[in-house]
């Protein structure tokens, strides 16, 4: 299948002046994207008559569909119309329709129709209306030499009711457009570097309609796989046999074939293992507690948590010893033991987490710099702890350790 030159120009001074963001052309592209259109240049100019012939001239050529936004206003300022009327060489006439339209619309409004309003209700006679459902300057659509032009309004609503309702599904009635099949596949534990030297001989044997992006958040990396052919079950079929392939090389890494938050995961294994979670969160002061009961359904596995943010509440709340404290300090692999086995023993529960350590900026000393966390694990068979070695920035922090945490669960319970 050939590929479709899809280009929009986006018309308007204020465009160009830095005024206005041109939002129109970011949300035509990502609605075109979901239906398998994919947009091939972005054009913006100004309220210019040499400069908008000019631009359809060049995207004619070019493209097989274009899609402008702006320069429909009632005013002398907009001169996309008259434009249209001159590029496609005909007339512009009141179209009856549109005129019945735009008096509803005044009358509604009880408002008098000017004979300016009036004058949105003239239309080159080449063009194909398109009605304007919640304001006054109708659409147009242009069919030449099999290519389509379509003229919207610059208002951001009204050209997103006209797209979705009218443009879209006329659009996939004249075109044929490409199966488009997205594969997510969530990896934790590995950064993106180390992951695509594991999986290299793999992703350099995907065929060329199959392509693989690398997303990374913060202690996460997303696989994307995206698969572009005309028959949508064997695409799919082929993207399921790739991913299958994948899993001997970075199984331990992948937690879900799928685009599921790792708290979604573990509260899943959680529960269907019958295990209760209990969590002592210091430097996360809650962050973790957070992401697990954001999960609907989380009270059938999670018991609660408790923060002994202070020295004090680590002893007499969760009966981390002073020995242990005075000796070790509170970021420490044997204060991490202590917290993780004592919030499971204290809460009664089947695994028991924690977290401690220098989110930042202040509270660094010589052999702990900020950034120095440590978590651990506690099952009745286990203790595992991981010390990470995070960044300057206290938010990045927390969140890193919230996911490499629920990243150590899911490693302990996966089995
Ligand atoms: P117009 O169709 O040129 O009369 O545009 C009407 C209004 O829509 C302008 O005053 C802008 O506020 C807005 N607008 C025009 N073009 C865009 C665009 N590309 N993105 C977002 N808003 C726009
Ligand atoms: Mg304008």
């Amino acid at each position: 299948m050939n590929p479709i030159y899809i280009e929009i120009i986006a018309i308007g001074d204020e465009l160009l002046y830095g005024q206005t963001l041109d939002t129109n052309s970011h949300w035509i592209s990502s609605e075109l994207d979901k239906v398998g259109f994919k947009v091939t240049r972005r054009t913006t100019i100004g309220d210019r008559e040499d400069e908008i012939m000019r631009a359809f001239a060049e995207a004619e050529q070019r493209a097989s569909i274009v899609l402008i936004t702006g320069g429909l206003g009632p005013t002398n300022d907009d001169l996309t119309k008259p434009c249209l009327a001159k590029f496609f060489d005909c007339e512009v006439a009141i179209n009856e329709e549109a005129l019945e339209e735009v008096t509803a619309f005044f009358k509604k409004r009880g408002r008098e129709l000017t004979e300016v309003n009036r004058q949105q209700a003239a239309l080159p006679v080449c063009c194909t209306k398109i009605t304007n459902a919640i304001g006054t300057a109708p659409g147009m659509w242009f069919d030449r030499n099999g290519k389509v032009f379509v003229s919207m309004p610059g208002v951001p609503h009204e050209m997103k009711m006209m797209m979705s309702n009218i443009i879209i599904p006329k659009l996939k009635q004249q075109f044929r457009t490409p199966s488009i099949i997205h594969q997510i596949v969530r990896t934790i534990g590995i950064g993106e570097s180390f992951l695509a030297e594991k999986i290299k001989v793999w992703e350099d044997s995907l065929p060329s309609h199959i392509k693989l992006a690398y997303l990374p958040s913060t202690g996460e990396v997303k696989l994307r796989l995206t698969g572009m052919g005309t028959d949508e079950k064997a695409l799919k079929k082929e993207i399921d046999s790739l991913v299958e392939k994948l899993l001997p090389l970075a199984g331990q890494y992948i937690y879900c074939v799928g685009d599921h938050p790792i708290e979604k995961v573990v509260g899943d294994l959680l529960r269907d293992k019958g295990f209760k979670l209990s969590i002592a969160e210091s430097c996360t002061g809650g962050y973790v507690s957070h992401l697990i009961t954001s999960v609907p359904g989380s009270s059938e596995y999670f018991l609660g948590s408790m923060i002994p943010y202070d020295y004090e509440l680590k002893m007499r709340q969760l009966g981390v010893r002073p020995e242990t404290l005075e000796k070790f300090g509170a970021v420490s692999e044997p204060t991490i033991i202590e917290m993780a086995n004592n919030v499971r023993a204290r809460f009664n529960a089947n695994i028991g987490v924690a977290t401690s350590g220098i989110a930042g900026p202040g509270g660094a000393t010589p052999d702990k710099p900020v950034g120095t966390i440590w978590i651990a694990y506690s099952d009745k068979y286990k203790t595992e702890t991981k010390l990470l070695k995070l960044t300057q920035d206290r938010l990045v922090n927390i969140r890193y350790t919230s996911t490499a945490l629920l990243g150590l669960i899911w490693q302990n319970i996966r089995k």
